[in-house]
């Protein structure tokens, strides 16, 4: 603050003084020795003020079972420190308030004042601090400058306030033209009326925009950014701003904010019958409260989308790694198992029939002449066979059983828990299947193919060391079953020789 406007409201003649009644609750306030029963004296005194404490003692601001019936009751249930902070909120600002000069434009610094003041101890509450009448009371006192200013510079503050669209305007326009904001001029005043230091820092504190680390203030410095969303003409935008500072400096979110601004707008009846001020239509009111509520269920209607989705998000994510992993263990052409991941599966399951005493029965399966089928239709028909031929072999086999592709235009079957003879049996009836069934169209005319087949069996005919020694053996049948003309299965055991 300037020493010319320090000095100018030094020397002021229009300089408002505090209330007597103030005076002494001030004094009370500076008392360590103070108690409810000096308060109840002093207070008593006034008749209007003791009205007040008993309206607010019956409010639903402090929701007592019984009714208040004395100022005694009243402030015994208030406690000192609260009793204190609301007198001196009534009787700091009693002239300050008082009709006269610019009474429009000091009605709505005074009406934001009510406002932040009840802003200040909601946020409070949310943040947990326990000190809910003297952020009320700072969150009143923050713009006592301004009331100061216009009462005791009217001339030159008065255009000011009225030129000011908002409060960042109006902070604007007092630097340009008196060197310092209401805020300085508010803490100077505090400190001249000798009120609590508390109060004195939370004033000088309370338009500054960077964040203190002092929740108490930084609950004062927020607090006329909330007050703005029921002043301001748009509600949304203020908000919105409002949130954001809320949420930098106080760390709340946005559906704890959301709650504070329905409690304030539940508050507000009471708090202006309380102040003898109408602070906002109640229509205005109603709006902001379905307003925060439409919020609440927007969030949470969002909030389960979001929910929807990111799990909807993980299947997808999940499903396509199951396709990839699939995809790895599968043969490009034909879709069965690819021979890496037949190795697998048959190493795991010989080593389980062989753990358990179970059969595990393999069909080495190898397509006859298909050399013949390439060489006579082409290539692209010669895998257009095997595909067919592949997803048929599938086809008739159990879900158990596992089909895998072993190179060129052999296959292999692996049937777990199967005898020798069942094996055979089942193989044979693929073969009597597929020779059957068309495998392709040659310009017309179905094209039909047959295989050859050797079953070996873990457990049956006898015991293999190594699962590369059962393959051997099925392969080995194979070839014997190729020497003896193709189109056949036989078995490794001499007992299921060819029928
Ligand atoms: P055999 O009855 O003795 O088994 O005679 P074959 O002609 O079936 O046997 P061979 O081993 O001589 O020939 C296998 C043929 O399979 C040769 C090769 O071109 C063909 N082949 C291997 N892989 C593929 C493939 O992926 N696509 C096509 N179209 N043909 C393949
Ligand atoms: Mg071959
Ligand atoms: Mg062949």
């Amino acid at each position: 603050m300037s020493p010319e406007l320090t000095a100018a409201l030094a020397l002021c003649r229009n300089l408002p003084s505090p209330p007597g009644i103030a005076l002494r609750i001030i004094e009370l306030a500076q008392n360590p020795e103070a108690d409810i029963t000096t308060a109840a004296d002093i207070i008593g005194i006034d008749m209007a003020l003791s009205a007040r404490m008993l309206r607010i003692a019956n409010s639903p601001l402090y929701a007592s079972r019984r009714r208040i019936e004395n100022l005694g009751q009243a402030l015994t249930m208030l406690g000192l420190n609260a009793t204190v902070s609301l007198a001196l909120g009534f009787t700091v600002t009693r002239d300050l308030t008082a009709p006269g000069q610019g009474q429009d434009v000091r009605e709505r610094a005074w009406r934001r004042s009510i406002l932040s003041a009840l802003a200040a101890s909601l946020l409070g509450q949310a943040r947990g601090l326990r000190k809910a009448e003297e952020l009320m009371l700072a969150g009143l006192l923050q713009d006592i400058g301004i009331l100061v200013l216009a009462q005791s510079e009217p001339d030159r503050y008065l255009p000011v306030l009225r030129a000011a669209a908002d409060n960042d305007q109006l902070l604007a326009l007092e630097r340009e033209q008196l060197d310092c904001t209401h805020a300085e001029v508010g803490a100077w005043m505090a400190e001249q009326w000798d009120l609590p230091r508390y109060l004195v820092d939370a004033i000088a504190r309370s338009e500054s925009p960077e964040a203190t680390e002092d929740k108490f203030q930084a609950c004062v410095a927020v607090s006329g950014a909330v007050a703005d969303i029921w002043l301001g003409t748009d509600a949304d935008t203020a908000r919105e701003q409002a949130l954001q500072r809320v949420h930098d400096t106080l760390q709340l979110d946005s559906a704890q904010f959301d709650q504070v601004l329905a409690r304030i707008s539940e508050a507000l009846p009471d708090i202006g019958a309380l102040f003898e001020t109408t602070l906002t239509s109640p229509l205005r009111v109603q709006q902001l409260i379905d307003h925060a509520q439409e919020l609440a269920t927007l969030r949470n209607l969002r909030e389960m989308q979001d929910a929807a989705m990111a799990r909807q998000r993980a299947d997808e994510f999940e499903a396509r790694a199951n396709r990839l992993a699939e995809q790895a263990h599968r043969d490009a052409l034909t879709g069965v198992l690819n021979r890496r991941q037949l190795e697998a599966v048959l190493e795991q399951e010989f080593n389980r029939a062989t753990r358990h005493g179970w059969p595990l029965s393999v069909a080495f399966i190898d397509l006859d002449d298909f050399k013949k089928v390439n060489d006579a239709h082409g290539h692209l028909l010669g895998d257009e066979v095997l595909r067919a031929f592949a997803s048929k072999l599938q086809e008739q086999l159990r879900s158990s059983d596992t089909v895998a592709r072993f190179g060129g235009e052999e296959f292999i079957a692996l049937l777990p828990n199967t005898t020798e003879a069942v094996a055979l049996e089942v193989i044979r009836r693929v073969l009597a299947n597929i020779v059957n069934t068309p495998m392709a169209d040659v310009g017309g005319s179905p094209l039909y193919i047959t295989f050859s087949a050797g079953v070996a069996t873990q457990g049956g005919y006898e015991r293999f060391a190594e699962v590369q020694d059962l393959l051997k053996a099925a392969d080995d049948v194979l070839y014997r079953s190729k020497s003896l003309g193709r189109n056949r299965v036989i078995a490794r055991s001499p007992d299921t020789a060819p029928a």
